[in-house]
């Protein structure tokens, strides 16, 4: 996409750069960075740019180079709708991006390969690698890398006709996108939600979000987002009957889309603007805006939005009484339908061979990986070795990792704080149900606490809840989540456990507290504890299987405490 004129001064400037760049290593950026900047504009040019970006990278044995290099030619390749070989230089890409343990680099090249298959129809296996790498964000703990990965989530979802689950994921995505460098980011989001809601028939929320995307993206000085969009804002008034404020909406995207070059907008709003004075009877303005966006889609060959103007069309002249007209344009608008959909059927069985061979060759690559980690690992020995690291470094260092700490880590009993359980459980909520898997959650009270705290003192209260804390993470698998959830009640989260399991493994807890030698804290010192299991992931929300944990939870303290109830 073009942003504008800055946009267009960079793309100058690095030309003028590049031909002046004459040494291996100072063209090797300079095609990378143009290449990544045209890739929207001219992606064919782009696409010739990191080919010589690729051959330089090799001979200069640069890995990081060669694996953007890869991206980007798959990127392109994506672009120029070349399926089959977007899906084999992203593949390649991606095991480049992973030899270079590049986590943010594999998330986005996953998303990027999903993205293709949700291209081809193939939604299943697109959901998979968005998986994949929402799974690997987890992981690296990358919040940028998770919110851009949620909201693809969503976009996929949506895709495939799940507009509620596609919302679902856009909300978790906003919700991480608070700083005020991921506006392009909320803005985006934000009109993917509009979207939804208007195709859940919610108007007026669809409304709200699609104005604020637009004014985020006004804010930033993004035509081209702000003209995409107004034309679903337009669709959203006109749905709701606000023809005036439609019409106004729609011609102010025609006028950004022309303005900034924006060629599917400008098809957009014209169709969008020749249906609506159509409904009102406004015959000549509707033959001329339909003809304009017709003239547009044939020129820049848009397909999937010429199909939709000859559906317009047909509708036209059936509304004037001409049928043979109507009838004309109604077999253009499904030839054109079957032509697209063909076309992407031929791109699936070319995307399937290339996966085969892609698989075969993926094999030699992981012998190749591993011998590859070896060297890695003793590069890293070498470097263990090496003294040289700068007091300030290490001081560095150990901020950064204190800061991290305590974003999601409980002060006084180093367990996952709530912000860590509450992120990691909607995660395995959403991969448990993705691959059917079981999943269980505990919410764990000690019993009488308070009574620790007046008899003993505060500091005695403190030690008991460091060991408890000590106790429950020790006697879960390594998998699993210990969370301090408040006071003295602690969550916990057993992946791939059915309720069965979960009650075992809870009773365990249970026995390990209460069999705990409290005497050594405090002459006199015993503690119980009592838990409330859930296992039920078919409720809607993993904020449901926690709250009928807790009313588990609840039920045990009535039933006389120290006690297991699911
Ligand atoms: P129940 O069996 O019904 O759970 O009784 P309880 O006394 O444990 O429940 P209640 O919720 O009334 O009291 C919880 C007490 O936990 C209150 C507070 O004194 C203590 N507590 C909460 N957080 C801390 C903490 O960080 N340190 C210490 N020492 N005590 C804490
Ligand atoms: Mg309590
Ligand atoms: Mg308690």
């Amino acid at each position: 996409m073009n942003d504008g004129p800055q946009a267009a001064a960079a793309v100058d400037l690095l030309t003028r750069a590049l031909a002046a760049a004459t040494a291996p290593h100072d063209r090797l950026p300079i095609l990378l960075d143009l290449a990544d900047r045209l890739a929207g504009i001219d992606a064919r040019r782009a696409l010739a740019l990191a080919q010589e970006a690729d051959a330089l990278a090799e001979r200069l044995e640069n890995q990081p180079a060669r694996a953007q290099a890869l991206y980007l030619q798959g990127r392109c390749a994506d672009l120029l709708l070349d399926h089959g070989s977007a899906l084999d230089l992203y593949e390649r890409a991606l095991r480049a991006f992973e030899a270079a343990r590049d986590d943010v680099a594999v998330a986005r090249t996953l998303r990027a390969i999903s993205f293709v298959h949700d291209a081809l129809g193939d939604f299943s296996r697109a959901l998979d690698y968005q998986f994949r790498a929402l799974a690997l964000d987890q992981r690296s703990g990358n919040e940028d890398s998770r919110a851009a990965t949620l909201r693809t989530i969503g976009v996929v979802y949506s895709n495939s006709g799940d507009p509620a689950a596609g919302l679902d994921f856009y909300r978790r995505s906003l919700a991480l996108c608070t700083s005020p460098a991921d506006a392009v980011e909320r803005g985006k989001t934000l009109n993917n939600i509009g979207i939804n809601l208007k195709n859940l028939g919610q108007l007026d929320e669809a409304r709200d979000a699609l104005i604020e995307a637009h004014d985020a993206f006004a804010a930033l000085g993004l035509p081209l987002q702000q003209a995409a969009t107004l034309n679903n804002l337009g669709l959203v008034l006109q749905r709701r009957g606000m023809l005036a404020e439609a019409e106004r909406t729609f011609r102010e995207a025609l006028a950004l889309s022309e303005a900034t070059g924006y060629r599917h907008g400008v098809a957009h709003a014209s169709v969008s603007l020749g249906r609506l004075c159509l409904e009102q009877d406004r015959i000549d303005e509707a033959r001329t805006l339909l003809g304009d966006a017709l003239a547009a889609c044939e020129r820049h060959n848009l397909k999937t939005r010429e199909y939709e103007v000859h559906e317009a069309l047909a509708e036209f002249h059936d509304k004037i009484g001409d049928t043979a007209r109507a009838l004309a344009h109604f077999r253009r608008f499904h030839a054109l339908e079957r032509d697209v959909q063909s076309e992407a059927a031929r791109d699936k069985l070319r995307a399937l061979q290339i996966q085969f061979e892609l698989s075969a060759a993926r094999r030699e690559a992981e012998i190749e990986r591993e011998r590859q980690e070896a060297l890695t690992r003793a590069n890293a020995e070498l470097d263990a070795l090496n003294i040289s690291l700068t007091e300030a470094n290490l001081q560095k260092t150990m901020l950064l990792d204190q800061l991290e700490r305590q974003t999601y880590e409980d002060a006084l009993t180093g367990l996952a704080n709530r912000r860590r359980l509450d992120q990691r459980l909607a995660d395995e909520f959403a991969l448990a149900l993705r691959h059917g898997r079981p999943l269980a959650v505990a919410m764990a009270d000690l019993d009488r606490f308070k009574a620790v705290n007046d008899r003993y003192s505060h500091a005695v209260g403190d030690a008991a809840l460091r060991a408890t804390a000590k106790i429950l993470a020790s006697q879960v698998r390594h998998t699993d989540l210990v969370a301090r959830f408040g006071g003295e009640e602690f969550v916990i989260v057993l992946v791939e456990t059915d309720a069965e399991a979960a009650l075992r493994v809870c009773e365990k807890l249970r026995a390990a507290i209460a069999h705990h030698n409290w005497g050594a804290i405090h002459p006199g010192l015993s503690l119980t504890i009592s838990i409330g299991v859930s296992a039920d992931t078919s409720l809607p929300s993993h904020d449901r299987m926690l709250a009928m944990a807790d009313r588990n939870l609840y039920a045990a303290k009535a039933a006389g405490r120290n006690r297991v109830v699911g």
